[in-house]
């Protein structure tokens, strides 16, 4: 059977699938569980058979689709993003913390990561603001500058009548 790679469109992290080469299954991401992941060519994916090395990130995967199984049925947590802005946390210390601490945690890690985001958000659009403001003073400044040349080029055009 062939061995594909599936990169998270998500957190960009390469998952290592196993399955016939007709088939076109859902692949899910196994470090944020995330599911739009595209096939990746890779040098080596088709081996003969299963290698161990194989075989023990397959386990891997099967843990961490177990783990969040876990959170969502028994702890009610459906948001657990393992991307490396998650506060600094792993999806396997999140997991260890939710079990000893309960889901309170889970729900923390998110608020954080989203109060992140949100901040971001802010600083892009505080940023795009400031932007739009310097574009606006540089027209501004350079009508004046051109309706000034103009009055200048108008008063040599026109001279005073004397009498
Ligand atoms: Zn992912």
């Amino acid at each position: 059977m062939p061995i594909y790679e599936y990169e998270c469109s998500q957190c960009g992290v390469v998952t290592e699938a196993i399955h016939g080469m007709n088939e076109t299954p859902t692949v899910e991401c196994e470090s944020c569980g995330g599911t739009k992941t595209s096939r990746i060519m890779s040098a080596c994916s088709f081996r003969e058979g299963v290698t161990n090395e194989f075989r023990q990130a397959h386990e891997q995967a099967k843990e961490v689709v177990r783990m969040r199984r876990d959170l969502k049925e028994n702890y009610g947590v459906e948001k657990v993003q393992m991307a490396n802005n998650t506060a600094g946390k792993t999806f396997r210390d999140i997991y260890s913390d939710v079990k000893s601490q309960g889901s309170g945690v889970a729900e923390a890690i998110e608020k954080t990561r989203e109060q992140n985001k949100q901040r971001v958000r802010e600083k892009h659009r505080d940023w795009t603001r400031k932007a739009m403001q310097r574009t606006t003073e540089r027209g501004i400044e350079k009508r004046n500058r051109r309706l000034k040349k103009e009055q200048e080029k108008r008063a040599i055009q026109t001279p005073i009548k004397t009498k």
